[in-house]
C-alpha cells in the first residue's frame, strides 16, 4: 500500500466534496433570487394591471408608462430565465443529492420581508406627485421610484 498515494486521493475527494458543498449554497442562493425576482415579477404585473384599470377608468391614457412597466418586467422575466439556465447546467453533481431535503431547506430560507409602509403618503421624489404606496413609477412623470 502506498500510504502517500491514499493521502492523495484522500485529498482529492475532500476537495471535490468541499466544491459540491458551494455548488449547493450557491444553488440556494440563485434559488432565493430566483423567489425574490417572482415577488418583483408580481408586485410589477400587479401594478400594470392597477394603472390599467385606472388608466382606462378615467378614460386616459398614458403609453410611455405602460411600457415602463412591461420593459421591467420583460427585464425580470428575463433575469427570471438566467437563474433558472443557471440552476439547469452545473447541476450534474448536485443532481445526486436527493431533492426533498433540498426541497425542504429551501422552504426555510427566510426572505427579508419588506416592512410594511405607514399610513404616510409617499411622494415622487422628482416631481413630488402624491404616489400609491408600492407603485413603481411616478404616474404624473414617469419617474422610477
Ligand atoms: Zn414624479
Amino acid at each position: 500500500m502506498d500510504f502517500n498515494k491514499l493521502k492523495e486521493m484522500g485529498l482529492e475527494y475532500a476537495e471535490k466534496g468541499r466544491n459540491a458543498a458551494m455548488d449547493l449554497a450557491e444553488r440556494g442562493k440563485t434559488q432565493a433570487k430566483i423567489v425574490n425576482e417572482q415577488t418583483k415579477l408580481a408586485k410589477a404585473q400587479r401594478q400594470l394591471g392597477a394603472l390599467v384599470y385606472s388608466l382606462a377608468k378615467g378614460n386616459e391614457e398614458n403609453q410611455p408608462l405602460v411600457d415602463k412597466y412591461i420593459e421591467m418586467i420583460d427585464a425580470i422575466e428575463k433575469d427570471l430565465a438566467d437563474l433558472r439556465a443557471s440552476l439547469d447546467t452545473p447541476a450534474a453533481e448536485a443532481a445526486a443529492e436527493p431533492e426533498a431535503p433540498a426541497a425542504a431547506e429551501s422552504t426555510t430560507i427566510e426572505f427579508p420581508i419588506e416592512p410594511e409602509q405607514k399610513a404616510e403618503k409617499k411622494t415622487c421624489p422628482q416631481c413630488g406627485a402624491p404616489v400609491s404606496e408600492d407603485a413603481l413609477f411616478c404616474n404624473k412623470c414617469g419617474a422610477q421610484l
